[in-house]
């Protein structure tokens, strides 16, 4: 089965929006086993939509298309789908009743133009839209399903997981397909790929499929298996142990867990608290652990300690100390993690100092190079790290293993 993606917005072309549509449903049809061998992204034209689509229905099954349903006169999706299947609009009166209630609950008056939003093509099937007011619709043709979302992320995203998939399932009765990621930091995807040759080529004896997948300073690695067997499961499990005896070290989780979530959770069990004191991370760390809801029962709080003058005087780090070894040091981030431990009165402490890029930097210290320390139970611990000459990726990439040292350090504690 193929799938198509057809994203309808003049926004998208004049790089206005992102098209962060094509790329969620790039992912969750590959999730689902569905091939994606098209995406395209067309202006807000009859004649566009019309031709992208007489072309799409001669090869592929799937056809998703967003963008375009709103009441304003340059979205002009639905008239087109309905001059393409030949059909006409008629009300839907359950989308009439969900629109007008929407109105009504914010207090609004329902306009003409938001009523004619429940003018949808008889031809089609309603996909009802809970989030928004842009119902989505359901064609068929020719054996092929044309499926039209309304261009707003969420609204979309919400409707295609409660909706659009599971009648897909059910059209094309497709096989399941079972997944497992493993989370891994701190390792490169070749030298992973070395590690675990030979338990990668055992995975084929069990038609189970192996995708590297990278992103700054981590590597998911995803197992997938066409149609679930009995058994399936237990057999991923046990190569999942393999896996974790071959390159544990570098395992930080499974599915979708994310390393300040993970870091959280051993705090929580610990009952241990954290602070940061970021340089050039610029707060980032104190960021990702407070987009985790509950993080204040483990996080206390930061402080971004930029210019060296607030690192002596707020984190009481000797002038001295600055000017002998430079500001990116071990020294300097060891005493940042041990001023920021002291003055929040946490059990554990983060500091980075380095050179973010893409000005600055010496021979010693070129721009990429990181300082960062984790001061806990146990003392201090500090690590060196050179990323590369973009700023945005180097402060990532600094967060990111920053909170696996932590999480190293926190594991630690218990051996
Ligand atoms: P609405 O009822 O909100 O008008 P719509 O179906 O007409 O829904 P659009 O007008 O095309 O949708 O877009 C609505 C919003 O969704 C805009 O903010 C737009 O930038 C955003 N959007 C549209 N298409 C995409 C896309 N492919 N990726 C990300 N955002 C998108
Ligand atoms: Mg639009």
């Amino acid at each position: 089965m193929q799938a198509e993606i057809i994203c309808v917005g003049d926004e998208l072309l004049i790089g206005q929006t992102i098209n962060t549509n094509a790329a969620w449903l790039g992912e969750q049809l590959n999730l689902k086993g569905i091939r994606v061998h098209r995406s395209l992204s067309i202006a807000d034209s009859r004649e566009e939509i019309i031709a992208s689509l007489e072309q799409s229905l001669t090869r592929s099954q799937v056809i998703i298309m967003t963008g375009g349903l709103g009441p304003t006169k340059d979205d002009i999706t639905k008239h087109t789908l309905c001059e393409f299947f030949e059909t006409e609009l008629v009300i839907n009166e359950e989308a009439l009743e969900r629109i007008a209630g929407f109105f009504r609950e914010r207090g609004l008056p329902l306009l003409e133009v938001n009523r004619q939003q429940a003018a949808l093509p008889a031809a089609c099937r309603v996909i009802q839209n809970f989030r928004g007011t842009a119902c989505g619709m359901w064609f068929e043709k020719n054996g092929a399903v044309v499926i039209s979302m309304p261009g707003v992320p969420y609204e979309m995203k919400s409707m295609m997981e409660e909706q659009v998939f599971p009648l897909i399932q059910a059209h094309f009765c497709t096989t399941e397909i079972v997944h497992r990621t493993i989370l891994t930091i701190g390792a490169g995807e070749s030298f992973l790929a070395d590690q675990i040759s030979q338990w990668e080529d055992s995975l084929s004896a069990h038609h189970i499929k192996l995708a590297y997948l990278p992103s700054p300073g981590m590597v998911k690695l995803r197992l997938s298996v066409y149609g679930k067997t009995d058994g399936i499961d237990e057999i991923l499990e046990q190569k999942i142990q393999e896996l974790r005896s071959l390159i544990g070290t570098y395992i930080y989780g499974v599915e979708k867990e994310s390393l300040e979530e993970i870091v959280g959770e051993l705090l929580r069990g610990k009952g241990m608290h954290l602070a940061t004191a970021e340089s050039c991370t610029g707060g980032n760390i104190a960021h990702l652990l407070t987009t985790i809801s509950g993080s204040s029962d483990y996080f206390m709080g930061g402080l971004v300690a930029y210019h060296k003058d607030i690192k002596v005087s707020q984190l009481g780090i000797s002038a001295e100390i600055i000017e002998q070894k430079g500001v990116v040091s071990r020294e300097v981030a060891e005493a940042m993690a041990l001023g920021c431990q002291r003055n929040f009165g946490v059990d554990f402490a983060i500091s980075t100092t380095g050179v973010a890029g893409p000005l600055g930097g010496s021979e010693e210290n070129p721009v990429g190079t990181v300082w960062m320390a984790v001061a806990g139970p146990n003392g201090v611990k500090s690590e060196k790290f050179r990323f590369g000459k973009n700023r945005g990726f180097n402060i990532d990439m600094a967060s990111a293993a920053a909170l696996n040292m932590l999480r190293k350090e926190i594991l630690a504690l218990n051996g």
